[in-house]
């Protein structure tokens, strides 16, 4: 079993300078094109799945897959929960294997945030399993959760310490202006808060919404203390759009062998191109 938890490799990020890509996988041919690309680069690599993915591709096939594949290419892999709700769901995954989760209780006032965050480390980390908590709130639309651009909230750098000092969480992620989706104009980052939480608290930080960054963009706010970045639409859009060329042009195939392969060659220049901005290219 390679499925090993988020935290040394993030720590490992901040230490050296660069960033893990954390990318949303959905099924055999997705899981595929994001191990091997690491595996070719020597990456590291956090593959992340939302409840969403895992009641649609079956929690236990996609941690088996994953974990024949880390054996097959020698390459230790995270199974991310990504933006889980409730202990009970995380409880469940972690028994079945994963070793990394984000509990998402950014929709809540504080202190209910703290408490269910609090209660998902006092069981992750008996099992070692990393946790990862978001405070403030991302626009956009993840899983079937839509938040309007009116109700994101930036993440104020005086509670980052408290909510992080409280909770006993391994990584934060930060609200900072990037989105769920695709941007509709161009993002503005506010590098001045993530500076200002930087210095407030000690874990990795993450950013959430990378879809559509520049590189530059990306590389700054690795700078100012990003270690993990997320990948979910980038990936879909590409797979997808490969996909439907594929078909334009043989409207008769039937062939999964054949039409996915377009498909996973489109996602993999996305991932190649991502692994690249987070400069962990060699860093396995
Ligand atoms: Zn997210």
């Amino acid at each position: 079993m390679f499925i090993i938890s988020s935290k040394n490799s993030l720590l490992k990020a901040q230490r050296e300078g660069y960033a893990v890509p954390a990318f949303n996988i959905h099924n055999l041919e997705t899981l595929q094109v994001v191990v091997e690309t690491a595996s070719d680069m020597r990456a590291p690599l956090i593959v992340a799945g939302t409840p969403g993915t895992f009641a649609s591709a079956g929690t236990d096939n996609l941690l088996a897959l994953a974990a024949e594949m880390a054996r097959h290419y020698n390459h230790p892999l995270a199974v991310h929960l990504d933006h889980h709700e409730t202990l009970q769901d995380i409880q469940n995954k972690i028994m079945a294997g994963a070793r990394s989760a984000m509990i998402d209780g950014s929709h809540l006032p504080f202190e209910e945030n703290v408490a269910l965050v609090k209660s998902v480390t006092a069981f992750c980390h008996r099992y070692d399993a990393s946790v990862e908590a978001e405070l403030g709130r991302l626009g956009g639309q993840e899983d079937d959760r839509v938040v309007g651009d009116n109700d994101a909230l930036y993440t104020d750098p005086a509670q980052a310490r408290d909510f992080v000092e409280q909770t006993g969480i391994d990584a934060l992620a930060v609200a900072i202006g990037t989105a769920h989706g695709f941007y509709h104009a161009e993002p503005r980052l506010d590098f001045a808060r993530l500076a200002a939480i930087r210095a407030a608290v000690e874990v990795p930080l993450v950013l959430h919404g990378a879809s559509g960054l520049s590189a530059a963009d990306i590389q700054k706010a690795i700078s100012l203390g990003i270690c993990k970045v997320n990948v979910a639409t980038e990936l879909k859009v590409a797979f997808s759009t490969g996909l439907k060329r594929y078909f334009h042009d043989h409207p008769d195939a039937c062939d999964p062998r054949h039409y996915m392969q377009p498909a996973k060659a489109a996602m993999k220049e996305v991932v190649r191109q991502v692994i690249h901005r987070c400069g962990c290219e060699g860093k396995l």
